[in-house]
């Protein structure tokens, strides 16, 4: 199963992945190397936050989300 490489943005096969995955909210995150493993270890919700903005503001809920 492919997933995304938070750092840089490079697709990265879960099995073949470097090193362990990190757990971040409850959710794993693997990388293409042991740099952005420790990038993301340094600031995580950095990553976090921009991977997602982009898919937030497609989504109406989140206008919801401080009522
Ligand atoms: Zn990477």
């Amino acid at each position: 199963m492919m997933t995304r490489d938070p750092v840089c943005g490079a697709e990265v096969n879960e099995e073949s992945a470097v090193g362990d995955e990190v757990q971040f909210w409850g959710m794993p995150y693997y990388f293409c190397s042991s740099k952005c493993r420790e990038a993301f270890q340094r600031e995580p919700q950095k990553y976090v936050e921009g991977e997602s903005e982009e898919e937030l503001s497609y989504d109406p809920r989140m206008f919801l989300g401080d009522m």
